[in-house]
């Protein structure tokens, strides 16, 4: 069996299993796809003593640095459950089973999509869905952030300070957002908001974004809208659809942890996006995945000797 088992493979999950690694204990890493999210991302500027990269570049810079140490880094598999049976087991979709003393599970999470032409062929190029991540790149341009929640009106509040204009687009016919947050929106002169309205198509000029179509629901009438930016701020879902009810979960459906990782299964920890870590970002992933494999190494040396 493994010393610590490593799910995912993130920059959460990398930094687990490069901490684990160095105190010398048996680690492995199963993963879907190496890199994560990160290996969807273009421009990376808030890497924090990197001024700027690229997500295929800060992919390969992170699997060199884990397989500097002895970790054994098992690519292409999805893990399909997990239960505690003396040792920890991880069942495979292949099969397989990987047996491990400790568990650090770093699955990630994915953006909701408004799946509508165009979306696609222009993420990464107008298309954004992270406000911390992009926001500066449309300095003094129009965007549009679709999705009148907690995360679409922090969005248009947090990109109105940067952008020229921000216009919120809202399927339903009033915002879902917490009042405060409506009432500073509101009361930012940049910003417009639009509900009842069903965006159908995201247009450019095979370049990049130039716009965007939508519906009014309430009329059937169709609007165009000429945007450098669209935010899609629909929801981020934690990938833990595997984990069935094996541990608990937060009303988001994320791996609720506490300050060191824990989660409710004893020797099993979580890091990163599909954890209740606030804020999700690589360099928090990082931070969060470190704290794992510490917390998991500790719980090691604990153990009974058996
Ligand atoms: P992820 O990166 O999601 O990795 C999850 C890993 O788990 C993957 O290896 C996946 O294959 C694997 N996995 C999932 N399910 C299973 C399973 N059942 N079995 C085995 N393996 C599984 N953040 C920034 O800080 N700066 C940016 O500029 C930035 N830009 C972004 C741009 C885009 C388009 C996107 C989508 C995100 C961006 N982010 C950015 C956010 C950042 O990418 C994430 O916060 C970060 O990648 C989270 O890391 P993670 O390791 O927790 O999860």
């Amino acid at each position: 069996p493994y010393d610590l088992l490593v799910v995912g493979g993130g920059p959460a999950g990398a930094a687990a299993a490069i901490y684990a690694a160095r105190k010398g204990i048996r680690t492995g890493i199963v993963a879907d796809r190496f890199g994560g999210q990160v290996l969807d991302t273009m421009a990376i500027e808030n890497f924090i003593s990197v001024s700027a990269t690229e997500g295929p570049k800060l992919v390969a810079n992170l699997e060199q640095h884990v397989l500097d140490y002895d970790v054994d880094l098992m690519q292409g598999q999805r893990a399909a459950g997990i239960q505690r049976n003396g040792l920890i087991e991880v069942p495979l979709e292949s099969g397989a089973t990987l047996k491990s003393r400790s568990v650090v599970l770093s699955t990630g999470a994915r953006w909701r999509e408004m799946n509508v032409p165009g979306e696609h062929e222009y993420r990464g190029r107008g298309v954004a869905y992270c406000p911390h991540c992009d926001g500066p790149l449309f300095k003094g341009k129009s965007v549009a952030v679709i999705g009148g929640g907690n995360s679409g009106i922090e969005a248009a509040i947090d990109l109105a300070g940067i952008v020229e204009h921000v216009t919120v687009l809202e399927f339903a016919d009033t915002l879902r957002a917490d009042e405060v947050l409506q009432r500073k929106a509101r009361s930012m002169s940049n910003i417009d908001i639009i509900a009842s309205a069903m965006t159908t198509e995201v247009l450019g000029d095979g370049q990049r974004v130039t716009g965007l179509t939508y519906v009014d629901r309430e009329t059937d009438e169709q609007h165009q809208l000429a945007l450098a930016g669209i935010f899609v701020q629909i929801g981020l879902v934690p990938n833990t659809e595997w984990l069935g009810d094996s541990i608990d979960l937060t009303a988001h459906g994320e791996i609720e942890i506490n300050q060191r990782g824990e989660t409710s299964m004893p020797g099993v920890f979580a890091a990163g996006d599909v954890s209740s870590v606030p804020y999700k970002q690589i360099i928090i992933a990082m931070g969060s995945g470190s704290t794992a494999a510490l917390s998991a190494f500790d719980y090691l040396i604990r153990e009974p000797i058996s």
